[in-house]
């Protein structure tokens, strides 16, 4: 058996008739840039989400540096930020200009709620929570820090597509939020795409200007902007995802539950925890696992694919080497990074294939 970490190929087959009419159809109507089916998007998942405005954009990066800067975060500002994401996240706090501020995490692989107040200083803008793998950040205490210092709060839902907190959506707890729909993520276009959602009407106007050459009406350049545009098959690709979208996180769920039922007494790793009141949608399950650099070359020895996500906690980077971070300034990010692992995780996986990779896990430490 061979076991894909992700397999965006299975997915396509399954929903191939109508992903392929769907691509036809704006060739057809040469719906190239925005247009109707971009516009369609926005609609939709603003109206699936309950927020009055969702702004396309070309990418989840776009879409966190569109939002900080129509913030008027710049140089001279301090935003918040985990110590465990992706790099767009702090990279796009640094390309307005403003300096991240990271924080340790907690035992959900999200920021760690309980030390951000110390963190806050005046120069303190916005808060950027992720909610990593699918899991839901300590979102309801953050955004009580955050109105309590009247810091904004920006979350990051590029691996949380429709993930719950005590049933609410996140994404519509801050002032806005960023999602990628890069192909790999739970709801994937096939390219790069991404949006902010708002409910503040005049924020949203603002992003839509900035990511449109700073223009509301074509040729009416208010300030200079970026390019920053979904294109039309994108969009129809979303759109024709957005059916199947809960049924897929639901396998996912299945999927991690199986995974946690099988692994939960092999002592040498850690199944991942669930935080209380949340819906994680599981975009990675992660484990802690020891020996994990020799279990990965055991499992790929046996055509299972891993990942690790991250192999190097962002503080810990070259590029944020002039902060002059070490080890013991995020002690539980320090030791995450060595043992995490995540397993092949895509709503098409099998019931067998799980079971095989489990097994698999086992035999390794009864080696
Ligand atoms: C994928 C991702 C992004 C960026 O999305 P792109 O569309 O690749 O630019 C931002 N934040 C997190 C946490 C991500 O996983």
């Amino acid at each position: 058996m061979r076991i894909p970490f992700v397999d965006l190929k299975a997915q396509y087959f399954t929903i191939k008739k109508h992903i392929d009419e769907a691509i036809s159809k704006v060739i057809i109507d040469t719906a190239f840039i925005k247009g109707k089916y971009v516009n369609d998007f926005e609609t939709k998942f603003a109206e699936i989400y309950g927020v009055k405005n969702c702004i396309s954009v070309a990418n989840g990066t776009d879409a966190i540096y569109i939002t900080l800067k129509m913030l008027e975060i710049g140089p001279g500002d301090e935003v918040i930020t985990t110590a465990h994401s992706w790099i767009s996240t702090s990279e796009a706090i640094s390309q307005t200009g403003a300096k991240p501020v990271f924080i340790d995490i907690d035992n959900y692989f999200t920021i760690d709620s309980d030390l951000i107040e110390n963190k806050i200083t005046e120069k303190t803008k916005a808060i950027i929570p992720v909610h990593l793998y699918g899991q839901p950040a300590d979102i309801e205490k953050i955004n009580n820090i955050a109105n309590r210092y009247n810091l904004f709060l920006i979350e990051d839902c590029a691996q949380a597509h429709f993930a719950k907190f005590k049933g609410k959506n996140v994404g519509t707890f801050g002032v806005a939020s960023t999602f990628s729909f890069y192909p790999g993520k739970n709801l994937g276009a096939y390219g790069d795409a991404g949006c902010i959602l708002t409910n503040d009407e005049l924020l949203a106007e603002k992003f839509f200007m900035y990511a449109n050459h700073g223009a509301i009406m074509k040729h009416n350049h208010i300030i200079e902007g970026i390019n920053s545009r979904m294109d039309g098959i994108q969009a129809a690709i979303l759109i024709t995802k957005l059916f199947y979208i809960n049924e897929w996180n639901n396998r996912r769920y299945e999927i991690a539950s199986l995974y946690s039922k099988l692994l939960r007494d092999v002592k040498e790793i850690n199944i991942p925890s669930i935080r209380i009141d949340s819906n994680h949608v599981f975009h990675v399950y992660c484990i802690k696992a020891e020996r994990r650099d020799d279990l990965k070359k055991f499992l790929l020895l046996n055509h299972i694919e891993t990942q690790i996500h991250y192999p190097v906690m962002l503080p810990f980077m070259p590029a944020y080497s002039y902060l002059m971070h070490n080890e013991n300034d995020f002690p539980v990010a320090a030791k995450v990074q060595k043992s995490i692992i995540s397993l092949p995780m895509f709503p098409e996986l099998s019931d067998d294939q799980v079971y095989y990779v489990s097994e698999k896990i086992k035999e390794f430490y009864t080696l």
